[in-house]
């Protein structure tokens, strides 16, 4: 995803105490499900030409869903908004059936481009809910991905947002139970909710697998080796990015003497390098390497040119396309059709 040239030295370079030099998170930025979902919305336009329409921001960042409108992508809140009969992608934070059936009502063609391991959350969910088990889950009531997850069954999902709503928590029948999550929580507060769930509910059954996604856990690991040693940590998301906000907070809880998220380089303020030794860098999963390339471009100005990467895992997971996508106009299979892993 291209950006226009900015203008450099904004930020001055300050004299500090030692060396200056950047600790760069390793894995951050993009995951799979990010991006096959962009990927996704790009090859609908390819396909069917502007406009397309995409319910939500297809990703949680305010850089691609720019980029994409000036493509053709016309991105609304609800599928009505959508005239009758065109083209419309579910964005990768998935939806319920309710607005599947409001979508075929209207005779949208849809392009489902909810990440796999969401789609894997809505199969359990709908799974207990068959067993007539009652599901907790844990996450942020109003975030879409919730939203999505708590419409496969209504009736039997109860939204936890935090470890102090477990006492005030009204169940049908406590030996019924079991707890699912949003794919993009802090892994230690979901556990501690856990834990106070179990505590109340001592036979609470376990989600099959993690629920919190590989790409959320990986950038958390790294995180949380960098921050101790950080005294200013930067994480390139938008706000309304769970994984890049949760990346904020581990980053605190861990030790870094400050933190914050920026959507661009240019929100950097120059009063927060003051006196900072070591920056601690990382991205949420939604966000495009260029926009760190940019941060590190204007901290090299600033005096911050030592680079190195802290690489606490590999990541070389690649989701094939939505299945409306995976060929051609021709009936040619796309080149992303099968996904899979990259080496
Ligand atoms: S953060 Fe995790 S669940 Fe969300 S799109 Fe990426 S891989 Fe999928």
């Amino acid at each position: 995803m291209p950006r226009m040239r900015r203008l450099g030295g904004r930020l001055k370079n300050m004299p500090v105490e030692g060396e200056k030099r950047v600790l760069l998170a390793a894995p951050r930025g993009y995951c799979a499900g990010v991006d096959r979902a962009v990927v996704a919305v790009e090859k609908a336009l390819e396909r069917y030409g502007a406009p397309v329409y995409v319910r939500k921001q297809i990703v949680h960042n305010v850089h691609v869903v720019q980029t994409l409108e000036k493509l053709g992508a016309i991105f609304v809140e609800e599928v009505e908004e959508v005239p009758e009969g065109a083209n419309v992608v579910f964005s990768a934070h998935g939806v319920s059936p309710a607005v599947v059936q409001e979508a075929a009502d209207r005779h949208l063609h849809a392009i489902d481009a909810t990440c796999p391991l969401v789609t894997k959350v809505h199969r359990e969910a709908v799974r207990f809910a068959k067993q007539d088990m009652e599901i907790l889950l844990i996450g942020h009531t109003g975030h879409e991905e919730v939203e999505g997850t708590a419409g496969q069954a209504p009736e039997l999902i109860t939204v936890v947002n935090s470890p102090d709503d477990v006492d005030d928590l009204v169940v049908k029948d406590p030996d019924r139970l079991v707890w699912l999550s949003q794919t993009t929580l802090s892994v230690d507060e979901t556990m501690e909710t856990v834990r106070r769930l179990r505590e109340r509910f001592p036979n609470l059954q376990d989600p099959p697998s993690d629920d919190i996604c590989y790409a959320t856990q990986n950038r958390q690991v790294a995180i949380k080796k960098i921050a101790p040693e950080a005294d200013l940590v930067l994480v390139v998301g938008s706000t309304n990015s769970s994984n890049s906000v949760r990346l904020v907070e581990v980053a605190l809880e861990y030790g870094a003497k400050a933190a914050y998220l920026v959507d661009f380089a240019e929100e950097v303020k120059q009063e927060w390098l003051e006196g900072v030794q070591t920056i601690g860098i990382s991205s949420g999963a939604s966000v495009p390497e260029v926009l760190v390339q940019e941060l590190l471009d204007d901290l090299g100005e600033a005096g911050y040119e030592d680079v190195r990467a802290v690489v606490t895992a590999e990541e070389d997971l690649v989701f094939s396309l939505p299945k409306e996508l995976r060929q051609d106009a021709s009936g040619k299979r796309d080149a992303r059709a099968l996904g899979g892993r990259v080496r």
